[in-house]
């Protein structure tokens, strides 16, 4: 049996693994010249993710092939977290250690806060993670045995009211999904378990580092790799794909894998654009240092950070944004939340130059605050994260509202021979969930096409 996976990102990787390892014979198809999305990097500096959470899951996936992660260590403390007033908080793993930076009022509304992200994580993660995307029956076991453990009823705010510092703190998870914060429902106050009490991991070689092993991996487990080829449509035959258009030609496979985008995949079927909002974009500074900087992940947070995603949620780049700072040796990473792109402005050469000033007042932020050695930058708007991303939007469907916080699935009705993965889809964003997406999304098709839906080992990635 023959299968196509489309997009060599993390779930393109894994899903390419997974067939493989079931006996298929698999082709990837990549539209840039290297494997990674939105890892890629520049010169070695990131375009993307800089750190790793849940290692557990791409252990399992290369664990399944004898082979080990590159060497992960342990970042500490999570993240310097600075506020404009000068006040510094860096969290721990170690909880006193963490405490001891905060007031009495603040240590306990912390040690509360956690104790309820790591009740909503646990109680969700069987269900909303490790899981086949869950049906009807399904939510109503959750919400029965651990539904107001995620307090269905509030909004993130409301959960997280705990003064003027660690309410933007607590707040800040969500956006690792595409929230505005201010918008999103309880439940997404998991994350910060997932990020305070399991801890994030620094990769020898960068996240890049991480894509380039997989796709190490699945060469040399014989899956074949065409890059430089863009995927333009899907032939839809009654029921099933029959094959796909690229810029050099037809493909046929059995079975089908996007591994992209869920709304680039609906166009190339030629089916409706959901009718969901989209989550927030991304705007990078991408800098080469002339001389080596420590190693470091660091917040500096706006003067009003709900002004700040009042200017988001307005169409707006913020004027006062909250900035991500990650230094690496040679390579620095700027990040800050922005708008996804509506759909007319996709292509707008205008908004190139608006970019280059944009980048330039990002960097004039940064002088005053944190100045850097820089040799060379380079600016990625959301423009250029359309490349991956439909208009700019890193993680697809805003999660606001309870409703909003459900991923879409992995099918599309109607289509048997066809899986949708990835960052946009079920469980979710971020380079582990994305991955897991890959790996458990092709266990599931395997598992459909060949009428056996329970065989798909999907909570210990068995084939
Ligand atoms: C700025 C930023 C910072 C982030 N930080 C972190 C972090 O620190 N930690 C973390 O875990 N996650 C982080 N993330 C999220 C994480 O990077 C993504 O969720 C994850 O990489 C998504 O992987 P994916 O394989 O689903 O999608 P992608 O990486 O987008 O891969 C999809 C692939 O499909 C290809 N493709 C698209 N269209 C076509 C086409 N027409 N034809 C052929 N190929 C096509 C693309 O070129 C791409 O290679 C960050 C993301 C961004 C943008």
């Amino acid at each position: 049996m023959r299968a196509i996976v489309v997009g060599a990102g993390f779930a393109g990787l894994a899903a390419a693994l997974r067939l493989r390892r079931a006996g298929l014979e698999v082709t990837v198809i990549e539209q840039f010249d290297e494997p990674g999305g939105k890892a890629i990097g520049w010169r070695g500096v990131p375009t993307g993710p800089t750190v790793l959470t849940m290692p557990e899951i791409p252990r399992m996936i290369v664990g399944a092939f004898g082979s080990s992660l590159p060497a992960l260590e342990p970042v500490s403390p999570l993240t310097r977290y600075t506020w404009p007033d000068g006040r510094v908080f860096a969290p721990e793993l170690d909880i006193k250690a963490t405490v001891a930076q905060l007031t009495a009022q603040e240590a306990h509304d912390y040690r509360r806060l956690l104790t309820e992200a790591r009740a909503i994580f646990e109680g969700a993660r069987d269900t909303f993670i490790f899981g086949p995307p869950p049906q009807t029956i399904n939510l109503m076991q959750y919400g029965l045995r651990n539904g107001l453990k995620a307090h269905p009823l509030k909004s993130l705010k409301a959960l997280v009211q705990s003064g003027p510092y660690l309410t933007p703190f607590f707040l800040r998870f969500a956006t690792y999904l595409g929230a505005n914060p201010y918008k999103a429902p309880a439940v997404l106050h998991n994350i910060a378990w997932v990020e305070l009490g399991l801890g994030v991991f620094h990769l020898a070689g960068g996240m890049r580092a991480l894509a380039d092993h997989l796709h190490g991996l699945a060469q040399a487990q014989g899956v074949q790799f065409l890059f430089g080829q863009k995927v333009m449509k899907m032939q839809l035959l009654p029921s099933r794909i029959g094959a796909l258009q690229t810029d050099g030609g037809w493909h046929s496979a059995d079975l089908y894998i996007s591994a992209t985008d869920r709304h680039f995949t609906l166009q190339w079927l030629g089916l409706p654009i959901p009718r969901y909002r989209l989550g927030v974009a991304g705007f990078a500074v991408l800098m080469e240092l002339s001389e080596p900087v420590p190693r470091g992940h660091h917040i500096y947070f706006s003067q009003d950070y709900a002004a700040e995603w009042r200017e988001i949620a307005s169409g707006r780049c913020s004027q006062d944004p909250t900035l991500y700072l990650h230094t690496d040796g040679d390579a620095a990473f700027m990040l800050v939340n922005a708008p996804s792109l509506p759909e007319a402005a996709v292509k707008n050469p205008e908004l190139r130059v608006k970019d280059q000033e944009y980048a330039q007042y990002l960097l004039s932020k940064l002088r005053q605050i944190h100045p850097l050695p820089i040799a060379e930058w380079r600016a990625v708007s959301p423009q250029d994260y359309c490349y991956t991303a439909y208009c700019g939007a890193l993680y697809g469907k805003a999660p606001h509202g309870l409703a909003g916080a459900l991923r879409p699935g992995w099918g599309v009705a109607g289509i048997r021979n066809f899986a949708q993965v990835g960052g946009t889809v079920y469980p979710g964003g971020g380079v582990p969930l994305s991955m897991l997406s890959g790996w458990n999304g092709a266990g599931w098709l395997m598992g459909r096409v060949s009428g056996q839906p329970g065989r798909s080992g999907l909570e210990n990635g068995s084939p």
